[in-house]
């Protein structure tokens, strides 16, 4: 584990709606549901662990 970094992405591969908050899949250019043009990766966290 470790060498693999794209499995430790597993969970930034989608996209949230910041409008409805609705999941889109990751290169999504605008939300599905409401087409709302801006989307954040579902990990945003402020840090990450350091
Ligand atoms: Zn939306």
């Amino acid at each position: 584990m470790g060498k693999f970094p794209i499995a430790e992405r597993h969970y930034a591969r989608k996209v949230v709606c910041m409008k409805c908050k609705a999941l889109n899949p990751k290169g999504a250019v605008r939300c599905r549901k409401c087409d709302y043009p801006s989307l954040r990766p579902k990990r945003a966290r402020k840090k990450e662990g350091k």
